[in-house]
């Protein structure tokens, strides 16, 4: 029995000396190799599946640091990018960005007005006005039908996005999320369905190769700040604090349609016919405009600031440059044959 255990013992030891080398040398030769670390894109592009995203704050900065570059904000309505985006358009456009505002539907169903003639004309004033106190070099007006956007073939609206992306050589693209959920509007969800896909195609050298034959070049968009009115995976909250006066100025220009306009003067005229007044309106109408329109028409940016230690800011899906990391692992690990 006992020179039966002392041969089992022996072959034990044998064996667990023989994996110890085994290993021992599999992680000498992991050593020498080493790994990128494994990556998983979030904000789109080649991947990212979790729904758990990591919130970056975007503050201002100084310096220009986006000089050169060119953000186009697109919007189906004249009051979308008034609404949910005019602080970060302000902001990049502080940066050093040169931009563009292009208006999607010709605004026919929202708003006071004679007719629809009327309507138009007067939104079209309106989101002329927007355009400049945004501080945008152009406005473009695409004019598809008010609340029937669903109807227009989707394709030939990308076209002629893909046409100004090229031709604007934008950089950045400002536009509801084509991913969000809950949007009713069809104007909503098809003016972000035609960006997303056109602000991809205008850097093919595939698409639309007539474009070339016209001077033009592929130029694609590289960064995108998506927002939403329902649900969405908000991953970048830009802070506005120092651009909240310029937003208000901005909204102050929708009248005809939109929540903000000459409301805050219409509320203190009626609180006088009562004999009444709210102090927070001021002594009068530009004031009670400009305070209605920042503590009533845009306290969600209130709200969404409060929740970064922020005073006032916008949430955004953004998705950035989609850039491999291929290049830096090599150079920081390549060595000589
Ligand atoms: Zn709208």
């Amino acid at each position: 029995m006992d020179r039966q255990k002392s041969m089992k013992d022996g072959l034990r030891r044998r064996r667990f000396l023989r994996a110890s080398l085994l290993g021992g040398a599999a992680a000498q030769v992991a050593a020498q190799t080493r790994l990128p670390p494994p990556r998983e894109p979030e904000s789109g592009g080649t991947g990212g599946v979790s729904y758990q995203t990591q919130v970056t704050i975007e503050r201002r900065r100084t310096g220009k640091p986006r000089q050169g570059q060119v953000v186009c904000a697109i919007q189906p309505h004249c009051d979308d990018v008034p609404i949910f985006a005019a602080g970060t358009v302000t902001k990049l456009i502080d940066e050093g960005c040169t931009g563009y505002l292009i208006t999607m539907s010709d605004d026919s169903m929202a708003g006071g007005g004679a007719s629809y003639g009327d309507i138009i004309l007067k939104n079209e004033r309106d989101t002329v006005e927007v355009s400049q106190r945004l501080g945008c070099k152009e406005a473009f007006f695409l004019k598809y039908p008010n609340h029937s956007m669903d109807i227009w073939p989707i394709v030939e609206m990308r076209a002629r996005l893909t046409f100004l992306f090229r031709m604007l050589k934008a950089d950045i693209i400002v536009v509801y999320d084509p991913s969000a959920l809950y949007e009713r509007n069809p104007d909503h969800y098809v003016t972000a369905r035609a960006v997303e896909w056109a602000a991809a195609i205008a850097g093919s050298h595939w698409d639309y190769p007539e474009h070339f034959r016209a001077g033009l070049e592929a130029h694609a968009p590289k960064e995108r700040y998506y927002f939403a009115r329902g649900p969405q995976l908000v991953n970048r909250v830009v802070d506005i604090t120092d651009f909240i006066d310029q937003k208000v100025n901005v909204n102050l220009a929708n009248v005809t349609q939109g929540p903000a306009g000459n409301t805050g003067s219409r509320l203190r005229r009626q609180l006088a016919s009562q004999g009444k007044r709210l102090p927070l309106l001021g002594n009068d109408d530009e004031t009670a405009n400009r305070e209605y329109i920042k503590y009533f028409a845009l306290s969600r940016d209130r709200a969404r600031g409060q929740a970064h230690g922020l005073q006032f800011a916008e949430f955004f899906h953004y998705i950035g440059p989609d850039e491999t990391d291929v290049g830096d692992f090599v150079e920081r690990n390549a060595v000589p044959l």
